[in-house]
């Protein structure tokens, strides 16, 4: 099997080729990232084609999964029953009652166990997850940025962990500061390193110009497409 990159239509479609007769089409949780699965020698032209056909097919699919992702982090009041993303991934909320223990937040397999006492309100239970976001990424920082820095060539003074509305992150040029939002753990590792390389380059590049943009082709080659999906799907709730 193989798999490669096929433009269309502005968008990125995962092409892979397999012993198979016929072609196959698929739209998927949580990002909705195109799929197409040809026979090895189908020719270029028939993909096109066939995506051609049933483009207004993958348009309306993916408008679904990006409102029911909107549904889904309007309504969330972090019951038993809810969707929690980490790294990408949703997982089940189960909600436990503390009973006069410490709160607590744990990723077990498919779940995420809370444990808080029964009146605990949303925002108190939002921010226990957060301790969970901010825990993960505690564990991931270290282990990414030293080679976000060989990749990109300079060297993050300090790098913390900021909650914010707006941005994914922020670099201090003069202290060589970075910031990365909790909220990135909720995406694909490869959003947070992708921003960590964006906010690194910002030491070599102060604006987002041509002169940054080349830099960012060679040190993340995918960050166009990693970008898009983090933005379409933005969650900062
Ligand atoms: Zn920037």
């Amino acid at each position: 099997m193989t798999e490669e990159i096929f433009p269309f239509a502005g968008q990125v479609i995962y092409l892979k080729r397999k012993r198979i007769k016929n072609m196959y089409l698929r739209v998927q949780k949580p990002a909705g990232r195109i799929e197409v699965t040809a026979p090895m020698r189908m020719k270029r032209e028939r993909i096109t084609e066939f995506l051609g056909k049933h483009w207004s097919w993958v348009e309306k699919k993916q408008q679904a999964i990006r409102e029911k992702a909107e549904t889904q982090k309007l309504t969330r009041q972090y019951q038993t029953g809810d969707k929690i993303p980490l790294w990408g991934v949703y997982y089940d909320l189960v909600v436990r009652d503390s009973a006069g223990r410490q709160a607590s937040v744990v990723c077990r397999d498919t779940r995420i166990v809370l444990t808080v006492p029964a009146y605990a309100t949303v925002e108190q239970r939002r921010e226990i997850v957060n301790g969970l976001y901010r825990r993960q990424l505690e564990q991931a920082i270290p282990k990414l940025l030293p080679r976000c820095e060989a990749i990109v060539g300079k060297k993050a003074a300090e790098c913390r962990i900021r909650n914010m509305k707006t941005r994914w992150g922020t670099c201090n040029i003069v202290k060589a500061r970075v910031w990365l939002n909790l909220q990135l753990a909720k995406y694909k590792p490869e959003a947070l390193k992708y921003v960590m390389l964006h906010e690194l380059t910002h030491l070599w590049v102060h604006n987002h110009g041509p002169a940054f943009k080349a830099r960012m082709d060679v040190y993340c080659p995918d960050w166009r497409r990693i970008r898009q999906e983090l933005n379409q799907f933005a969650d900062f709730a």
